[in-house]
């Protein structure tokens, strides 16, 4: 996929677990850490931020690490991916995540996102 793709998936999908974090999980609970977008090997200068929980910091890893492994030149939507690299618990998790946060930033918006991540 495209650097500007990967940028992009990689901030949606940053945006709904934190969206969810926020709602879910206890604010003692959770550490801010700075992410340097990182893809092929290039740094792509650009720094993300986020505040969550340990679980939620690894399902966001977990997520960002297969976007950085996507085999794939044209992504296609991971729901129709000819081979989906997500373990299904994951998969199951980050939709509920995906779908829980996407209620939470509006049905307008959602349908905008949902375009451009891959969770709908
Ligand atoms: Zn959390």
């Amino acid at each position: 996929m495209s650097e500007e793709k990967f940028r992009n998936d990689a901030k949606t999908v940053l945006k709904f677990i934190q969206v969810y974090c926020d709602e879910k999980h206890k604010e003692s609970e959770k550490e801010s850490k700075t992410v340097e977008l990182v893809y092929k090997e290039k740094n792509l200068n650009e720094k993300i931020y986020f505040k969550l929980c340990k679980n939620c910091e690894n399902t966001f890893f977990y997520s960002y690490k297969k976007l950085q492994e996507c085999p794939h030149e044209k992504k296609p939507r991971c729901r129709k991916c000819p081979n989906p690299c997500y373990e299904r618990d994951k998969w199951k998790e980050l939709a509920r995540i995906m779908r829980f946060s996407g209620l939470r930033l509006g049905l307008i918006k959602i349908k905008k996102v949902f375009k451009i991540s891959n969770f709908s």
